[in-house]
């Protein structure tokens, strides 16, 4: 990758935001508390998982290609470690916030509990710009960070994975600086790594496929039929791209994509893999030649069956809840909906499959990613992907389950198992003091 001459630093940290609806972790702490009230969490308990465990602040300082030394900010977050090592991924992007990653830490500890793997949960994230930097800029930065933050994570420990704008190359590098450290490889430092280095079969496909899982069950107990049902996805990347290809596979209509740039429809479908092929050469999904160009925030509100956000947070909101007219809201990315919207989307009568169930597929395969590497046995895709299966259609029965009842909606029911599962392992453990 080149850098395109526009400065490639961020010096300034991103304000916190101070709109409660839109700072994730209030929209996390909103709905903890709830879930916390409903299953009648006792005050301690409350206190110890509305927080963070550990958070850590890192300025990085980084050689540029054109010589100079910039600074940058980046946050380790481990929510909580009681149900195993903290688990989540890195994001590299140049909104990052500390309320950011501790709202994505969060989740992550619920998400591991929704689909009962033994992880605590935890995020990074880097202020950069990395569409803007070189791949050695990117390899330098990411060895620093890792440096940094060296002595806080390990496969006992904490266990980073890619997210938003990191990939198998950052996990190569975290991998390879950490063993550098230790004097021998470690492998199952890091899960989503190339193949080639301790890697899992199906794991870059395994969000796309959660997904696909999980609205199938969704479909099931609706009673719709896979191939009437119009799909519009958000996000176009590891996440949406991933969902597109396999859903569509599946006969699902993949009536729109939306990307930051625009969004191109097609009432019959579209061919996934002939748009996947415009946007390598164009750079864009716009002007594909068999699909029609639309409004971004208009395709959201479209009329389709299933809604996949599947990019960043605050996409469902207060200003446009009331104009979804998917029935089904399958949240593929971390946060789209923020908790005003929650209210709205029940109103509306819109099944959602919340974001720490439906986006799960990627950490329960990092799970097994991590079991790989620590037995040093690696499983076929078709092991992996039939306990995928397994766990996202039990976890899915789990919450909807639960949802009926206890009478409250499928967010709710999620929180509430997973808090319920953290609460019972702090319990058995006690505290130490
Ligand atoms: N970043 C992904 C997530 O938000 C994957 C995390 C992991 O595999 O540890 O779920």
């Amino acid at each position: 990758m080149e850098t395109n001459g526009r400065s490639n630093t961020v010096l300034v940290a991103p304000t916190e935001s101070t709109d409660t609806e839109i700072n994730p972790w209030q929209s996390a702490a909103h709905r903890f508390d709830e879930a916390a009230e409903l299953l009648g969490l006792e005050d301690g308990m409350r206190k110890v998982l509305r927080q963070p465990a550990m958070e850590l602040t890192v300025n990085i300082p980084v050689v540029l290609d054109d010589g100079r030394i910039e600074v940058f900010t980046g946050y380790r977050v481990q929510h909580s470690i009681a149900r195993g090592p903290a688990k989540g991924g890195i994001r590299f992007a140049p909104d990052v916030t500390l309320d950011e990653v501790r709202a994505l830490a969060a989740w992550m500890t619920w998400k591991c509990a929704v689909v009962n793997i033994p992880f605590g949960g935890g995020k990074g994230g880097i202020i950069c710009e990395p569409q803007l930097m070189s791949d050695g800029e990117l390899e330098r930065i990411t060895r620093r960070y890792t440096a940094e933050i060296l002595e806080f994570i390990g496969p006992e420990r904490d266990v980073p994975a890619p997210d938003v704008n990191t990939n198998e190359q950052t996990m190569a590098w975290i991998m390879d600086t950490y063993s550098m450290h230790k004097r021998y490889t470690v492998t199952a430092v890091v899960t989503g790594k190339p193949l080639e280095l301790g890697g899992s079969l199906g794991r870059p496909e395994a969000t796309g496929r959660g997904c696909l899982f999980v609205t199938m069950q969704a479909l099931k107990k609706l009673g719709m039929a896979i191939n009437t049902t119009r799909v519009v996805i958000q996000g176009f990347g590891n996440v949406g791209g991933m969902a597109a290809r396999l859903m569509s596979q599946q006969g699902f209509k993949i009536v729109c994509i939306v990307e930051y740039d625009g969004a191109v429809y097609n009432k019959h479908g579209l061919n996934i893999e002939a748009l996947q092929k415009h946007k390598r050469d164009t750079g864009s999904i716009r002007g594909f030649p068999e699909g029609e160009d639309v409004d971004k925030d208009e395709a959201l509100l479209m009329d389709c069956d299933v809604l996949i956000p599947a990019a960043r947070e605050n996409v469902i909101t207060s200003s446009n809840a009331d104009r979804v007219k998917a029935k089904i809201l399958c949240e593929g990315a971390n946060g789209p909906t923020t908790f005003v919207a929650d209210a709205i989307l029940a109103d509306r009568g819109v099944f959602v499959i919340p974001d720490i169930l439906a986006n799960a597929g990627g950490v329960t395969v990092s799970y097994f990613e991590w079991v790989q590497d620590r037995q040093g046995y690696f499983w076929n895709e078709r092991m992996v992907n039939e306990r995928l299966e397994e766990i996202m259609v039990k976890s899915f029965d789990d919450v909807v389950g639960y949802a009926e009842r206890h009478k409250v909606n499928n967010r709710i029911a999620a929180y509430m198992l997973a808090l319920d599962r953290v609460a019972i392992a702090i319990r058995k453990r006690g505290l130490y003091a």
